[in-house]
């Protein structure tokens, strides 16, 4: 098998496996998306999975995924944004992703929004909540509602944030069973943040490759899985 055959079978494999964790859960197979996960995987590697059919990219790091943005200018690719994201690179990312997931300080929230009304645009972002401890991502929960009240705030006249929901990066445990309480988290979260703003707030974005199937019967609506598509991910 070439490089191009072995990511289109691991892509399938894991859509397999994502179809039979809607149908346990009693979801239509068309309700979680799969952002394949990218980072420090080359382009030529996304161009034989976009070739494959897959439509949906994440990248964690600003250059990098600018870089490949790039490159790949010919392809029908929606780009997501799911690392860390310094408040110096809002003005390089806002408006050159479909989703940023990783909303997480009020400096970021008014930063990525003034370069988005500078554009005129809308751009859709989800708070990625930190859950847990050993976790430096993410805003703290006691801080989610009053960061979810600005990002709403932001959007003036149809340009600025468009908030569409929670992500999180559960701590790593051994067994994929021990992230399952965590999601289950996450969605009572966005409920409760959903009928306390008033909006609905559809996505969540959880799960990866070592527990997606979890995070799916528990309510992902993006699951965000590399390793599994691309293999290990090489040195950098
Ligand atoms: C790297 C990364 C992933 C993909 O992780 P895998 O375990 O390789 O599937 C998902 N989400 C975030 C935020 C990441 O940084």
């Amino acid at each position: 098998m070439n490089r191009a055959e072995e990511l289109a079978k691991r892509l399938a494999d894991v859509k397999a496996r994502m179809a039979a964790a809607c149908a346990r859960a009693g979801r239509a197979p068309d309700s979680v998306r799969l952002v394949a996960v990218s980072k420090f995987h080359p382009a030529s590697d996304i161009a034989a999975l976009a070739a494959a059919g897959q439509r949906e990219f994440g990248e964690s790091y600003a250059q990098e995924a600018l870089a490949k943005q790039d490159a790949l200018v010919d392809q029908d690719i929606l780009w997501h944004f799911i690392g860390g994201l310094q408040t110096k690179k809002a003005r390089q990312v806002a408006g050159r992703f479909a989703l940023i997931h990783s909303l997480d300080s009020e400096k970021l929230a008014r930063e990525l929004a003034k370069r988005a009304c500078e554009a005129r645009i809308l751009q859709p972002v989800l708070i990625e909540v930190n859950m847990g401890e050993e976790q430096k991502a993410g805003v703290e929960e006691s801080d989610l509602i009053s960061l979810a009240e600005l990002a709403v705030s932001l959007k003036k006249q149809g340009a600025g944030l468009d908030l569409r929901g929670l992500m999180c990066l559960p701590p790593v445990f051994d067994e994929p069973e021990e992230a399952r309480p965590v999601f289950a988290y996450l969605g009572e979260l966005r409920d409760d943040l959903s009928a306390r703003l008033g909006i609905p707030l559809p996505e969540l974005s959880m799960g990866m490759t070592g527990d997606f199937e979890a995070a799916i019967e528990e309510g992902a609506t993006i699951v965000r899985i590399g390793t599994s598509i691309f293999g290990p991910r090489p040195a950098h």
